[in-house]
């Protein structure tokens, strides 16, 4: 028989996300969440698309990532689709920090766990969580190959113009200070998709990814590789997020710790939990601040309007590194869903041979679409996401048979 499943595991700090496919035609067969790892209330969510059933849930308290992988490992089982099948042909992982090593999709031995659990400390929040997730994997099925798909990959390619932060070499060497990028999965799978989209190569088309969802990124794209994105050493930098603060004067945080007495832990929170979008106006759903806005709400207009203030300034930025663009693409919760995001990020842009067409951008699907006017300059795309078929496909493509 042979192994065309893929499993693929993104696991959180507290959550595993799941997906089983099949790699001769990329179809779902189950797709399931853990939620609440280590808490009274965990929920197992999962979804056995391949017999058409109905989702299933668990709730009660499931201590730990081991735990909970035992638990989706039996829900897969149940539907004939357990982790001892010979057909499942290996295990993908999103790891989310891969460093500068990290280039493409590594096949995972002692070596390569080491070098995620050197990473540690510039992804603190993630990369245990990873690490966690993959050594559970290994223990459930020691003999199958697993696969650490990394966010930073596809941001490798960065020139050193881009990656750098102009501060003194020696310091940032030594703590590996320099601009690595995340969504790297979603950067590649988007900008692909987009040159598909215009019945084009990937080399020869250059592409601007938005990527907004609750965290946000934006990256420019030459001819299929990345030559600049706005995270950086961590995913702070850069667009206003749901609750982070993206792109600010860096003295701002001098200035809390002497004048505001805080400390770095209550900043870090600051920054990243309490700041961006939810910082600005009490809500990071924009589906919520839309519908506040709509009864008349200033702060989510405030809110609203400096979210796309930042977004302007990165397809700005991004038009001008890259020279000549072919396409900007929107994706994620935000990008895919939310047309007045998209409508007012370009407006004001038609210099620049960008404009959105107001049926088209009405328009809601799940496939990708263009929303330019006809014979526009460049192409304005709604190209959704698919991070979890990306790892997929770059796992089989290395290990399948
Ligand atoms: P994550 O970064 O958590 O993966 P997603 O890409 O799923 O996030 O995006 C989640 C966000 O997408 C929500 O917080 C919300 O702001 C936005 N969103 C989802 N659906 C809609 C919608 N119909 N209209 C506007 N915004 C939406």
């Amino acid at each position: 028989m042979s192994s065309t499943r893929v499993l693929v595991l993104n696991s959180g700090s507290s959550s595993v996300k799941y997906q089983l496919l099949d790699m001769r035609d990329s179809s779902r067969l189950a797709v399931g969440l853990v939620e609440r790892i280590g808490e009274e209330t965990s929920r197992l969510k999962h979804t056995p698309l391949a017999s058409g059933g109905e989702s299933r849930e668990r709730t009660g308290p499931i201590a730990d990532h081991e735990a909970a992988l035992k638990a989706v490992a039996e829900e897969l089982a149940n539907d004939g689709l357990g982790l001892d099948s010979p057909e499942l042909a290996a295990i993908g992982h999103r790891v989310v920090h891969g460093g500068k090593l990290f280039t493409a999709p590594t096949v995972i031995d002692s070596a390569v766990l080491a070098e995620i659990e050197r990473l540690i400390p510039v992804a603190p929040l993630h990369n245990p969580a990873n690490l966690t997730g993959i050594r559970t994997a290994q223990a459930l099925r020691p003999d199958l190959p697993q696969v650490a798909v990394f966010d930073t990959a596809f941001h490798t390619t960065m020139p050193e113009s881009a990656a750098r932060y102009a501060i003194d070499v020696k310091t940032a060497d030594e703590h590996r200070i320099r601009r690595y990028g995340f969504h790297g999965t979603s950067h590649a799978y988007v900008s692909r998709a987009t040159a598909k989209l215009l019945g084009k190569a990937p080399e020869d088309v250059n592409v601007i990814v938005l990527h907004l969802g609750n965290g946000a990124s934006a990256s420019a794209v030459r001819g299929g590789k990345c030559v600049d994105t706005s995270m950086g050493l961590t995913p702070l930098e850069g667009l206003v997020m749901g609750t982070r603060s993206g792109d600010m004067d860096p003295a701002v945080i001098f200035h809390l710790m002497r004048v505001g007495k805080m400390s770095t832990d209550e900043i870090d929170t600051l920054l990243n939990k309490k700041s961006g979008l939810i910082g600005l106006c009490g809500d990071n759903d924009m589906r919520e601040i839309r519908r506040r806005i709509d009864e008349g709400d200033e702060e989510a207009q405030l809110a609203f309007d400096i979210y796309i203030h930042r977004l302007k300034k990165y397809i700005g930025a991004y038009y001008a590194v890259l020279g000549r663009v072919d396409a900007v693409a929107f994706t994620a919760g935000v990008g895919e869903n939310a047309g007045p995001v998209r409508e007012a990020a370009v407006a004001g842009l038609e210099e620049l041979g960008l404009a959105v067409d107001g049926a088209l951008n009405a328009v809601r699907g799940e496939e990708p679409r263009l929303i330019s006017p006809a014979h526009a300059r460049v192409a304005v795309a709604v190209v959704p996401t698919d991070e979890e078929l990306e790892i997929a496909t770059q796992t089989y493509a290395l290990v399948g048979q």
